[in-house]
């Protein structure tokens, strides 16, 4: 997505070797018009699909699942993040390891927000070593419902979460692709 790689471009910020600051327009200040945009580029590549749930975690991923939601017209859940939950008869629960924070949280959902029923469409803020993903994908098994597809807005392809999803066959659209960090620029993956 042009603009998309345009802002990374004029207001990312590259710390350390491996992190992409974007807090003015993602991670803390949000801007709408281009979260709107990215709703639309996530409908248009995967309304074929007969998507009733779109299922993110909070909080970085919730404007992005909004917008995309408001296309498909479908409900969107935020799986919740504890340091330490017990396991009840009410909630799915699963282990994600938080690559920025260097801890492992517990996700979790209420069981009546997903079903055996549901048609999932994830999506999230980063790709980095594929943990966020992974622990949304044992939810929606847990629930027994069915993964249509992955939507990224910012994934690093030097990280290994895109071989992990490639390996499972799962569909997935990137709206930015990054393969390097480079004498302090970003270096997009060409299509
Ligand atoms: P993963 O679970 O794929 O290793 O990492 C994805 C999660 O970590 C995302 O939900 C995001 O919150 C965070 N993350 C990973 N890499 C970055 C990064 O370069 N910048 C920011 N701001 N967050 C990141």
């Amino acid at each position: 997505m042009k603009e998309l790689e345009e802002r990374i471009q004029k207001d990312g910020r590259i710390l350390g070797n491996d992190v992409l600051k974007v807090d003015s327009f993602l991670n803390h200040q949000v801007d709408p018009v281009l979260m709107q945009k990215m709703g639309q580029e996530f409908y248009n590549y995967f309304h074929n699909k007969p998507i009733t749930k779109i299922l993110t975690v909070e909080s970085s991923g919730i404007a992005p699942a909004v917008m995309t939601g408001l296309e498909f017209k479908k409900p969107v859940i935020f799986a919740r993040k504890h340091k330490s939950i017990t396991m009840n008869n009410d909630t799915y629960i699963a282990d994600v390891y938080s690559f920025t924070k260097k801890t492992t949280n517990k996700i979790s959902i209420a069981k009546h927000f997903l079903n055996e029923e549901d048609h999932v469409l994830i999506i999230d803020d980063f790709l980095a070593n594929g943990q966020a993903v992974s622990g949304l994908t044992s939810i929606i098994k847990q629930a027994n419902a069915t993964l249509e597809g992955i939507g990224i807005v910012i994934e690093k392809t030097f990280q290994k979460g895109r071989q992990l999803i490639d390996q499972q066959n799962i569909p997935i659209l990137s709206l930015a692709r990054i393969k390097a960090f480079k004498n302090g620029q970003v270096v997009f993956a060409e299509e």
